[in-house]
C-alpha cells in the first residue's frame, strides 16, 4: 500500500478523560544510577490501555533509560515497575529482599510489551520475513501458515509487503523501521514500546515511520514513545510527559502540555524546539 507521507493524521479516537481506565504499566518511585550519577530520580508514570504516551524532554534526561526499564532491558536501583500489576524486572519478596524476578516471569512479560529500537536492530541474515517470523517461531504457538500469513499481514500494514524476500542492507532506513515495527507486532504485544525511532533516520524518512505510528495509534494500539518529534507529540499522543534530569517534571494530555505548560523548564524546553 501506498503511504501518504504528507500529512500525519489526528486520531479521531482521542478521549474527553484521557490517562484513566486499565493501566498496563506502572512505574513507582524509580531510581537508577550510572555509577555515581542518578539518571533516574524518582520517576513515576501510569500508562493505560489504548493510550499513546510520548515521553519528551532535553537529551540526557533520562527518557531512554526509563523507557527501557519498562521491559527490563535497564535495571533499576529502587522502586517499581509493573507491567498489569506484575513486576517487571525486580520484586520485593515476602521477607522484604529486592531482587530480580525469575527468567520465566521476565520473558512472559516480555511477550507482551514490543520494542521498536532506535537502531532498528534487524537480523541483518535474515530477510525481511524470517525477521518478522523469527519471534512466532520461537514462541512455537502458531502453524508455519499461520505464522507467515500473520507477518505478511503486519508487512502490509506497514507497506512493506513487497519487499519481503530483501535482507536488511538492502532496504533504506525508514523501511527497515518499518519491518521492525512488523516485527514487533508479530508477536501481537499489549502494549509498544518505542525509543526514538526515528532519530537515527535522514529527514525525507521520518514521516513514513511517523505515519505508520500515526495508524496504530488510530488503531488503538497502547504505545509509549520516547521522541524528538514535537508535531507527532502534540497530534497523536493522548498523554505527554517531560522529563528533565531525571524527573517527570510535567505530565497531562498534550493539549495542555504544549498549549498550555505550568512549568518554567517546559515552557523553556518547548520555546526552544518548537
Ligand atoms: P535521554 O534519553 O533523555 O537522552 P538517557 O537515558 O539516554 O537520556 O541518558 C541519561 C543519562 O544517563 C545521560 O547522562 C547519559 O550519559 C547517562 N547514561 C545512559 N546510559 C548510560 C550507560 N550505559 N552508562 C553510563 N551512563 C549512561
Amino acid at each position: 500500500a501506498a503511504l501518504n507521507t504528507d500529512v500525519i493524521p489526528v486520531p479521531s479516537r482521542r478521549s474527553a478523560t484521557p490517562h484513566t481506565g486499565e493501566v498496563v504499566l506502572q512505574v513507582n518511585d524509580e531510581r537508577k544510577s550510572f555509577g555515581t550519577t542518578e539518571v533516574l530520580k524518582g520517576v513515576d508514570l501510569k500508562v493505560h490501555k489504548g493510550e499513546v504516551v510520548a515521553v519528551i524532554g532535553p537529551s540526557g534526561s533520562g527518557k531512554t533509560t526509563m523507557i527501557r526499564t519498562l521491559n527490563a532491558m535497564e535495571s533499576i536501583d529502587s522502586g517499581q515497575v509493573l507491567y498489569r500489576g506484575q513486576p517487571v524486572g525486580y520484586k520485593t519478596t515476602s521477607s522484604g529482599e529486592y531482587k530480580t524476578v525469575s527468567d520465566k516471569e521476565l520473558a512472559r512479560t516480555r511477550e507482551r510489551i514490543g520494542m521498536v529500537f532506535q537502531q532498528f536492530n534487524l537480523f541483518p541474515h535474515m530477510t525481511v520475513l524470517e525477521n518478522i517470523t523469527f519471534a512466532p517461531k520461537y514462541q512455537g504457538k502458531q502453524t508455519s501458515d499461520a505464522m507467515k500469513k500473520n507477518a505478511l499481514d503486519q508487512l502490509r500494514k506497514v507497506g512493506m509487503e513487497s519487499h519481503k524476500d530483501k535482507y536488511p542492507h538492502q532496504l533504506s532506513g525508514g523501511q527497515q523501521q518499518r519491518v521492525a515495527i512488523a516485527r514487533a507486532l508479530a508477536v501481537s504485544p499489549d502494549v509498544m514500546l518505542f525509543d526514538e525511532p526515528t532519530s537515527a533516520l535522514d529527514p525525507e524518512l521520518v514521516d513514513e515511520v511517523l505515519q505508520v505510528m500515526s495508524e496504530l495509534a488510530a488503531e488503538g494500539l497502547t504505545m509509549v514513545v520516547v521522541t524528538h518529534e514535537m508535531r507527532f507529540a502534540r497530534e497523536v499522543a493522548d498523554w505527554v510527559v517531560f522529563m528533565d534530569k531525571g524527573v517527570v517534571v510535567e505530565e497531562g494530555p498534550a493539549t495542555q502540555v504544549f498549549d498550555n505548560p505550568k512549568h518554567e523548564r517546559t515552557k523553556r524546553f518547548l520555546t526552544r524546539v518548537m
